[in-house]
């Protein structure tokens, strides 16, 4: 007598993951079927020397609370750490970094003194950025790339040196394309609501205050650890890549790329996107082809460590910023060391670089001792680096970012109704409903009920 999974989940990230604690909690049984050996995706924590390096994400954005509510689920509450101050962003601009203006990033400075004295903007894109609250409300409701949004409401210079390098920073991605809906939906809230940003977040109460981000004090993989931890072994299958889905019956079996398959009633597919249209070519190509066409941009992380004395820079701050006019290939770093507390021995800093995007999708071809000495050399005359670092570590990620372009919502609409005639398949994971770890939780959580609402809480034997 063997038990018959009711519910396969293909993918052990942390959306894959979350969906399976959500149903284990539920009493529902399922297999969780992961490609590598290792669980997590592109949660990526490694260690060397006293350093804690990030390979992939490195932050839980306060705001969106989904994967805070998770960690404090699972016991991790006292390995919560706050972003530490200051916050301070720089961008680069003519080879100088310039401070942002506090609240800027967030539609409208916090303190006009400093905007006013930032040599970051000109006079004239200073006045734009002032007329703001007098641009008339979009009433359309119709989505508009961030571009757009940023010229209309911000001008021109606001794009250049805040829009563009902000986008390229968090999604790699191109403001001309990204959805301001799906991608930035607390600005078209703003100008919704209040007609403009700077009066929604005056009503608002003002900017919001606290750290802007978390991270776990051993990193982030201490909350995929905490999940396997959680979970039945016996439920738990890594090394084991899924090759197809055909519909068996009233379920699906899935089939394993070295052999053999599985049959479910209702399945999670919780991989990116590009492998779940493969995945699910043999069954629907419609879905395969929608899913292809999420574009998702390749990006590196470089993890430079260096002793405090080499580094004349002061690092006080989250990091920099470098708008595409300066002609460098790195796009952003962060100040690791100054944003979280437990990221280096004592008397070091860690700087994180990134490269690549969509707008330098050729990146990756360096190889790792090319992407490391690009942002290498392009970092040390903007920090002053003195010296070489102590610890190097370059991640590659080739299907990184994925991009949400404009219309995503209207195609995510398209493709829930055309799912409509696959009962039991669920798709979810980063690209769909969001592109950030809380909304990969909150789409595991989402999936894991729907699920649990139709399956019954017992196992089936054959
Ligand atoms: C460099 C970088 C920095 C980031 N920074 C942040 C950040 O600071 N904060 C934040 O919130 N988000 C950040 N993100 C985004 C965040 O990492 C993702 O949103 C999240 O990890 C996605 O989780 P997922 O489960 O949807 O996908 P994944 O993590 O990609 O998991 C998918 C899983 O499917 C598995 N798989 C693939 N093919 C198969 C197959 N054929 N069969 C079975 N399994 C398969 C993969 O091995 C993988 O484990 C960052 C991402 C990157 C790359």
């Amino acid at each position: 007598m063997t038990m018959k999974p009711e519910v396969a989940i293909i993918g052990g990230g942390i959306s894959g993951l979350t969906a399976a604690y959500a149903l284990d909690r539920a009493g529902v049984p399922f297999t969780l079927i992961e490609a590598s050996s290792r669980w997590g995706g592109r949660i990526l924590t490694d260690h060397a020397q006293g350093f804690l390096l990030e390979g992939g994400p490195d932050s839980l954005f306060a705001q969106k609370t989904k994967g805070l509510e998770l960690c404090r689920e699972l016991g991790l509450e006292d390995h919560l750490i706050p972003s530490r101050e200051p916050r301070t962003v720089y961008v680069l601009k003519r080879g100088r970094l310039h401070a942002l203006p506090p609240g800027l990033a967030a539609g409208a400075p916090q303190d006009v003194p400093a905007f006013l004295r930032s040599r970051l903007f000109s006079w004239p894109g200073k006045l734009r950025m002032g007329l703001e609250p007098l641009v008339p409300r979009r009433r359309d409701g119709a989505d508009e790339s961030i571009a757009t949004f940023f010229r209309r409401r911000l001008g021109r210079e606001a794009l250049a040196l805040l829009g563009d390098p902000l986008l390229a920073g968090i999604h790699a991605g191109d403001p001309e394309r990204l959805s301001l809906g799906t991608n930035m939906p607390v600005l078209s809230d703003l100008e919704r609501r209040s007609g403009s940003l700077s009066r929604g977040l005056a009503s608002r109460g003002g900017h919001a205050g606290g750290p802007l981000f978390y991270t776990l004090r051993k990193g982030l993989h201490e909350m995929v650890d905490a999940l396997v931890r959680r979970l039945p072994p016996a439920r738990l299958r890594a090394g084991t890549p899924v090759h197809a889905l055909v519909r068996d019956g009233d379920g699906y079996e899935v089939q394993l790329e070295h052999g053999g398959s599985l049959r479910a009633g209702h399945v999670i597919l919780a991989v990116p996107a590009p492998v779940g249209s493969r995945i699910l070519a043999s069954l629907d190509l419609d879905t395969a082809a929608w899913l292809l066409s999420i574009p998702f941009a390749p990006t590196a992380t470089v993890l430079l460590g260096y002793r405090r004395e080499d580094v004349t820079h002061p690092l006080d701050g989250h990091g920099l910023l470098i708008p595409r006019g300066e002609g460098l290939r790195t796009t952003a770093c962060s100040f690791v060391s100054t944003k979280f507390a437990y990221r280096v021995p004592e008397g070091h800093v860690l700087l994180r670089g990134f490269i690549g995007g969509v707008r330098d999708p050729e990146a990756l071809s360096l190889g790792e001792q090319g992407l490391l000495s690009t942002v290498e050399r392009e970092l040390t005359p903007i920090l002053g680096l003195r010296a070489a670092p102590v610890v190097t570590r370059v991640f590659t990620w080739p299907q990184s970012m994925p991009q949400m372009e404009t219309g995503h919502r209207e195609r995510m609409a398209a493709l829930d109704h055309r799912l409509e005639q696959w009962p039991g398949l669920t798709l979810i994971g980063a690209g769909l409903r969001g592109t950030g770890i809380p909304d990969a939780v909150a789409d595991g959580l989402r999936a894991a009920e729907q699920v649990a609402g139709r399956t019954p809480a017992v196992a089936s034997m054959t």
